[in-house]
């Protein structure tokens, strides 16, 4: 059993059918969703699943190996009923912006300083990254702020596409993301390329365009440990 990714496909669909091939009291698999389960740094959609006349809340949403569950704030409809699924826009939209924005940080950060992501967590509208600086360069955030503010406004194009493995251990700009950690059984490599700023092995979903992700600016800079330094931004 295995569960479609449409997000995976198109970022910007927010209803779709589908059909329950597995049950428990409170939730439910589906054959295909649109709701982006956790993972990747990336939170969990929400939104609901219209059954009938009936609309469940979706409260929480998980991968399970190759498939996704959707945590309900009602009793689960029976295996074989076929349900609409509605993710909330407002929400994914704005962590699709906060998800591209963490890309152009990476893709400025590299560009600038040569220094790599080592994680990272975002959030509507907002996240934190961490990186191999000791210390932060003089001016940091006043000079990622505004390199950041300019790859927006020049409107880069986000584009997504899937790769053999083969192909994507060739990329430099993938092997610097550390595609080669992605297990052997995966032999698609969904690539996520900020045309001309940054491409990388990624499940996430993104905007279209550079200049959908907003104002960015780094609200915070703060020291994890040695060679680890905790970026926090926010998006307006
Ligand atoms: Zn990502």
């Amino acid at each position: 059993m295995e569960t479609y990714l449409a997000y995976l496909h198109d970022a910007y669909q927010r209803e779709l059918e589908a059909t329950v091939v597995d049950r428990r009291p409170d939730a439910v698999a589906l054959d295909r969703t649109i709701f982006y389960p956790t993972g990747g740094g990336q939170p969990h959609d929400t939104g609901r699943l219209h059954h009938g006349t009936a609309a469940l809340g979706v409260t929480g949403v998980a991968k399970e190996g190759t498939v996704v569950w959707h945590h309900l704030d009602g009793p689960a409809p029976d295996v074989g009923a076929v349900v609409r699924c509605e993710i909330d826009w407002e929400r994914r939209h704005q962590l699709m912006r906060a998800h591209s924005a963490m890309h152009v940080l990476c893709g400025v950060i590299w560009n600038e300083y040569g220094r790599a992501v080592t994680g990272g967590n975002m959030e509507p509208l907002g996240g934190r990254m961490d990186f191999e600086f000791d210390p932060l360069p003089e001016g940091f955030a006043r000079h990622v702020n505004e390199a950041v503010n300019a790859e927006i406004s020049a409107d880069r194009p986000i584009e997504v596409s899937f790769l053999p493995r083969g192909q994507a251990l060739a990329d430099d700009a993938l092997i610097r993301t550390k595609v080669n950690l992605i297990p052997d059984s995966v032999q698609v490599i969904r690539v996520v390329d900020i045309v001309g700023l940054d491409r990388q092995a990624d499940g996430g979903t993104h905007v279209a365009r550079t200049g959908e992700i907003g104002r960015f600016e780094i609200v915070k800079t703060e020291s994890k440990g040695k060679g680890n330094k905790r970026v926090r931004i926010a998006l307006s």
